[in-house]
């Protein structure tokens, strides 16, 4: 394939940013849509420009929304908060049935490797939610790595004196072991085993 077209080279760059993809992938996958303008570029450009236009992060919980609904965290139907690191993680606790409740994806954890800082996640959110609704508990699901304790740590510190039972899941989640890796009953057990931070 000739990478001397412009756009081309710049489709290849925007795809190697993916996930898992290297240039060669990148390549291949830029290979497959200019063979598939129909079938795969049209479609595809409308539904990135959709997407940009009409999905956006909720302020208030951070799970995305669509731009002119009210978040599902606006219905004042559950009582507990499950705290996640990123909408993956959201989405296999989501996905293995275990839990019901809100959600509230940080968008990260505190770490000083990526610059990640208290005001990038969603914590003075969190401690909102926990004031002004009816929580009973909050549920912090991240990652057993350091970032995810020095990360819970700080959650736990803004919550003191909060009427909430903070909870975090223990067993079964290995040492550094990330929450979207995880089988369903490894992610079961650490549900059923959450134990208590504090009871204030
Ligand atoms: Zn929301």
């Amino acid at each position: 394939m000739s990478n001397s077209i412009p756009e081309i080279e710049e489709l290849i760059k925007l795809i190697s940013k993916f996930p898992g993809l290297g240039s060669k992938s990148a390549k291949r996958i830029v290979l497959r849509l200019i063979n598939n303008r129909e079938e795969l570029i049209k479609p595809l450009t409308n539904t990135l420009a959709a997407v940009y236009k009409n999905v956006q992060r909720c302020r208030n919980c951070g799970n995305l929304k669509s731009t002119n609904d009210k978040c599902t965290c606006a219905e004042k139907k559950y009582n507990q908060i499950c705290v996640v690191e990123n909408i993956a993680d959201m989405w296999v606790i989501e996905g293995s049935g275990i839990y019901k409740g809100y959600y509230h994806i940080l968008g990260g954890t505190l770490s000083a490797m990526d610059n990640k800082k208290e005001d990038d996640l969603l914590i003075p959110s969190l401690v909102n939610r926990a004031k002004n609704e009816s929580i009973d508990e909050i549920i912090l699901a991240l990652s057993a790595s350091v970032e995810g304790s020095t990360t819970a740590h700080y959650i736990q510190d803004n919550l003191k004196g909060l009427n909430v039972k903070i909870s975090k899941l223990a067993q079964g989640i290995p040492v550094g072991g990330e929450i979207e890796f995880l089988d369903d009953g490894t992610l079961f057990s650490a549900f059923k085993n959450r134990a208590p931070i504090t009871k204030n």
